[in-house]
């Protein structure tokens, strides 16, 4: 399902499913993040080209995730960036990892990177952590789109990893909430504005005071931030992945 964001952005998604964002600049379209299937991702490449009229400028990672990364090989005679970290990341991905993953996945790591931020006319890419150490975020000023990576989980619970920080990933958020924008497109979920933002900050702070000890877990689970949100056994496994910290 292709949503249109603005004239320029558009956002390819399927319930729960990792988002994958279009971004149109007068050089070209760049494509935020490939999915997990190579066989969505040629769709969308066809649709950049066929439907769109527009060649593709270059691909990024938001993170090394295999949701976020495995589409990356249709993509192999594009320019892919990501963080280096992205690619060190992805770089280290083991037999063991893939074979865990539904696609027998071709691990295809960028082909230029970046340290901390990367500017292409009116988009920003930056490196941001919480997440992951490499989560980075899309800026798209001159639309006021953040297309947020899995900073952001809206609707659904977010995925909350082994080197997942939740101090960094809150900090991170309320530094997002300052930038001029209207549109947040989040790594997994709707788009929606700056009120999911606040919403992933209620939900980690909450987490944070979990692990803390500061509030009970009934407490938490009375709470429409958590109760409302879909994919309920991704909470208890991410409560896991804290613990196993
Ligand atoms: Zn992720």
């Amino acid at each position: 399902m292709i949503q249109r964001i603005t004239d320029k952005v558009f956002v390819v998604g399927m319930e729960g499913s990792a988002n994958v964002v279009i971004i149109s600049i007068p050089k070209g379209v760049i494509v935020v993040d490939t999915s997990l299937f190579p066989e969505k991702a040629q769709k969308i490449r066809e649709f950049i080209e066929s439907v769109l009229r527009k060649e593709i400028l270059f691909v990024v990672n938001t993170h090394y995730h295999p949701d976020h990364t495995f589409g990356n090989v249709v993509f192999e005679d594009v320019q892919i960036i990501s963080s280096n970290l992205t690619s060190e990341k992805m770089r280290m991905m083991d037999e063991e990892y893939l074979k865990e993953l539904p696609s027998n996945g071709k691990v295809v790591t960028a082909s230029k990177t970046f340290e901390e931020e990367y500017r292409e006319g009116p988009v920003t890419l930056k490196k941001v952590g919480g997440h992951t150490p490499d989560s980075s975020v899309v800026i798209f000023e001159q639309e006021r789109v953040l297309v947020a990576g899995d900073l952001v989980f809206n609707d659904l619970h977010p995925e909350i990893v082994q080197d997942s920080k939740i101090t960094e990933w809150l900090e991170v958020l309320e530094n997002l909430k300052k930038l001029k924008i209207d549109w947040v497109i989040p790594g997994h979920g709707n788009h929606s504005d700056k009120v999911c933002l606040d919403l992933m900050i209620k939900y980690l702070a909450k987490i944070q005071r979990l692990l803390d000890g500061t509030i009970t877990y009934a407490e938490i689970l009375s709470d429409e931030n958590f109760s409302k949100r879909k994919f309920p056994e991704l909470f208890s496994w991410g409560l896991e992945n804290l613990i196993a910290h």
